[in-house]
């Protein structure tokens, strides 16, 4: 039962994994909705996307602090629609969302960030990544693709990484959507029955689901691996759009909030001049 205290407590507290902690997503209930009404889910969101319109206005305009957000989450667990209703409030000039997808042969000729870091954001933008250097510890060890003592390695990497970023300026918020088998089922379901999602689904996504033990003891290891103060992980209960929305919103809000984004002074005699 959500408490008057969750409605209070904000996404943020509530949803972060906590340095050392241990993970466990076989009990998580992604179906979770903190005591927010879905009644209030349209206006909630609408307040939201404006806050986050401004920020990202203020952001832009003062050219001083990047913000990387990392999208994870198994298979239909909503990635694309997260970031089409949040990328949705910004400018998309300031906005630049990179899908990662198998890599190529020259990426695969490179160690695994080197595609990653050129498309970290630069100075006032929010730059979104749809899958990450994370699945060079997801897709990579469920498939054997690099053998254990090669991807192991790769959470201290990835810490180091997120590190260097931050000391330089980045703001790192790293979002993972949690959906339980049975909605990732009702979901392919959907893929195949409605003709507008069709071209979503391919027989590899079974293929995958059938790991559905091995992809979740990755993510749990990733998850407590790899979230630390500087870059800290937010496990999202995405069964339910409004509340996932709802919830990568306000975490990213409350985030920019933080940098306390301002517009640049004016410069000396703007301020009353007239123009003819
Ligand atoms: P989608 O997000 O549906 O467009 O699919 C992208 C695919 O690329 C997924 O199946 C990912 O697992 C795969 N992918 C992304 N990064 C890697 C990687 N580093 N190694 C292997 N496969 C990857
Ligand atoms: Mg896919």
């Amino acid at each position: 039962m959500a408490s008057r205290k969750d409605r209070k407590r904000g996404f943020r507290e509530l949803l972060a994994v906590r340095p050392g902690s241990t993970v466990d997503l076989a009990t998580f209930d992604a179906g979770a909705t903190f005591g927010r009404a879905k009644e209030d889910a349209e206006t909630d969101l609408a307040n939201v996307l404006a806050r986050l319109a401004d920020l990202q206005g203020r952001l832009w305009a003062e050219a001083k602090h990047p913000v990387l957000v990392v999208v994870q989450g198994i298979d239909a667990a909503g990635k694309d629609g997260t970031i089409r209703v949040i990328a949705g409030a910004f400018n998309p000039q300031g906005t630049p969302v990179t899908s990662f997808k198998v890599p190529s042969p020259v990426e695969l000729a490179h160690d695994y960030l080197w595609r990653v870091h050129a498309h970290v954001p630069g100075k006032g933008e929010i730059g979104i990544f749809n899958r990450s250097h994370y699945e060079d510890v997801l897709v990579v060890r469920v498939h054997e693709l690099a053998p254990e003592e090669r991807w192991r390695k790769r959470y201290a990497h990835i810490r180091d990484f997120e590190r260097m970023l931050t000391d330089e300026g980045v703001t790192i918020v790293k979002i993972f959507l949690a959906i339980d088998p049975d909605e990732q089922r009702e979901r392919f379901q959907e893929r195949v029955d409605d003709p507008a999602k069709r071209w979503k689904f391919s027989f590899g996504d079974l293929e995958e689901r059938k790991r559905w033990g091995d992809y979740r003891k990755a993510f749990e290891e990733m998850l407590e691996e790899t979230s630390t103060e500087y870059a800290p992980w937010y496990v999202v209960p995405a069964n339910r759009n409004w509340l996932r929305n709802l919830a990568v919103g306000e975490i990213l809000a409350d985030t920019l909030d933080g940098l306390e984004p301002a517009y640049p002074p004016a410069a000396e005699g703007v301020e009353g001049t007239k123009v003819e």
